[in-house]
């Protein structure tokens, strides 16, 4: 049989090259450590772990990450047993003795029969004669195959960093402070003249906000990530450190804006938010790029008017790190729309983190098998936590219309503002949750559904898998 080339041996190529040998297709894996490094690995092996040795909160009944661990079990994943079989104490997280983890999965890989590893590096676009090629090169691909990428999706199509604005619950924002409105009740596509959140800051709190955001402790670049600063895309902290006036005669301009709940009171300042997701469960706070430190993210944004009370699905950063516009340009089985013969997988497609990479993976692994069964594999419901990320990475995300042309797919860890939202159970004795209890039973409410649907979409793969086997 026609092997299939996965190119990156890292979490997502790792997991993608397992997927598809356990499915009993063979696979050739190109990974380019040794012969050439990147300015974060420092090992040769396979899955390496550049950072933390944390695969985050192993609790599968109230975190979302702790549904996709469950969910990855479930479907064999090699990284997830490979990391289960070398966890070190850490609370509730799944921790790991990175070397033993790395050598783990380096060995599974080594010792399948139906994997050829090959040490070098694909310098260009995957050769047509490969036919079938899942590319998992991760956050630092090497420049020739980046720029390969690049001629083949369009200069705007593939991102060097990010520049993360954070992203908030929509139901922890105080609607009793802020409101919805375009500036100027402004229609755009799809729009309604209400498609932003604002929230207004009078002189004083401006001038207190802009001051915690001048004191407030940053992060600085690595080395090797140079200051990618460009027009469009400073730090607001940086924007804030040009002088007092600046934000509010930048993101937080509240020119076009009546206060709904104050409409004789002219707000100095706003800052907007605006839909980050189909469901409408995310909302991210416009041109609030930060370096800041996440403890001091919280602290400073829950300053603004209508955030008091705001839980964050995800902070601000920037970094670099290199990953497709994929809402545009991948279909829901991750294949490049324009040349299907290219898949992705990993933090390239935007997904964020080690286990989401790795979870990517394993989807594109399962679907390269099926296709080279002749199947077209059903992708994991959105309710799942696979099928979330999925969702946000390949279709969930507003597109480039309804989004008025910007780009604002940002990279992002799975969250439970990515599950299509559910109602929360009534407590056993009757009567209703409430604050707190509320939030838990609702979590626990979406795990369940989860981890419930991902066993019936694995159940139909593999009845697929063995019909296709006893052809
Ligand atoms: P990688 O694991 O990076 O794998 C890609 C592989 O492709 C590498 O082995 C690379 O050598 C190889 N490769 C690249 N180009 C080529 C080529 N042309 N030919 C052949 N092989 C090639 N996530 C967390 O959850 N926790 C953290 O603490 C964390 N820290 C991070 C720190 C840094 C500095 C960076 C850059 C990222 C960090 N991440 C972290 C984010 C992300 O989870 C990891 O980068 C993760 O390893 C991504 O998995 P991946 O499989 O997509 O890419």
């Amino acid at each position: 049989q026609t092997p299939i080339h996965v190119v990156g041996g890292g979490l997502a190529g790792s997991e993608a090259a397992w997927q598809i040998a356990e499915a009993g297709i063979p696979v050739i894996l190109h990974e380019m450590r040794p012969v050439r490094g990147t300015e974060a690995h420092k090992t040769d092996s396979l899955a390496e772990l550049v950072c933390s040795n944390s695969f985050r909160s192993d609790d599968a009944q109230t975190n979302a990450v702790g549904v996709l661990h469950a969910e990855m079990r479930l479907a064999g994943s090699l990284i997830l047993r490979s990391a289960d079989a070398n966890q070190v104490p850490a609370g509730g997280a799944l921790a790991v003795d990175r070397e033993g983890f790395a050598v783990a999965v380096s060995r599974a890989l080594e010792a399948h029969p139906l994997i050829e590893i090959r040490r070098e590096e694909v310098a260009g676009l995957p050769p047509e004669e490969w036919g079938p090629t899942i590319v998992a090169t991760g956050p630092l691909t090497a420049p020739d195959l980046a720029a390969g990428i690049r001629e083949a999706t369009g200069a705007d199509a593939l991102a060097f960093f990010d520049a993360i604005a954070p992203i908030v619950h929509f139901d922890t924002i105080d609607l009793g402070k802020a409101w919805f409105q375009s500036r100027y009740d402004k229609v755009g596509p799809g729009g309604t003249g209400k498609d932003y959140i604002n929230c207004p800051l009078d002189k004083e709190t401006y001038e207190r906000f802009v001051a915690a955001l001048v004191s407030g402790d940053t992060v600085g670049f690595r080395e090797w990530e140079g200051t990618p600063y460009f027009d469009g895309c400073l730090p607001i902290e940086v924007m804030a450190e040009r002088g007092a006036e600046t934000l509010r005669h930048g993101p937080m301009k509240p020119m076009g804006l009546t206060n709904a709940h104050q409409p004789e009171i002219k707000p100095y300042a706003v800052v907007q938010l605006r839909q980050d997701n189909a469901l409408g469960t995310l909302y991210n706070m416009v041109g609030f790029q930060t370096k800041l430190k996440y403890g001091a993210q919280a602290e400073i944004f829950r300053m603004i008017p209508g955030l008091e009370n705001a839980e964050f699905a995800r902070l601000g950063g920037l970094h670099r790190n290199t990953y497709l516009d994929s809402p545009r340009l991948l279909d829901p089985h991750l294949r490049l729309k324009s040349l299907p013969r290219l898949r992705f997988a990993g933090q390239i497609t935007g997904c964020e983190g080690y286990v989401e990479s790795a979870a990517v993976g394993l989807l594109a692994g399962r679907f390269a098998a099926a296709e080279a069964r002749g199947q077209e594999a059903a992708p994991p419901p959105a309710t799942t936590a696979m099928g979330a990320l999925l969702a946000h990475i390949t279709g969930g995300h507003l597109s480039h219309e309804e989004d008025g042309g910007k780009r604002s797919f940002q990279p992002m860890n799975v969250n439970f503002g990515l599950f299509p939202p559910i109602t929360v159970p009534k407590p056993e004795g009757g009567g209703r949750f409430r604050g707190k209890e509320k939030t838990i039973a609702k979590k626990k409410a979406l795990s369940a559904r989860a981890l419930a649907d991902c066993a019936s979409w694995l159940g139909a793969a593999d009845q697929a898998r063995m019909a296709a086997a006893a052809e």
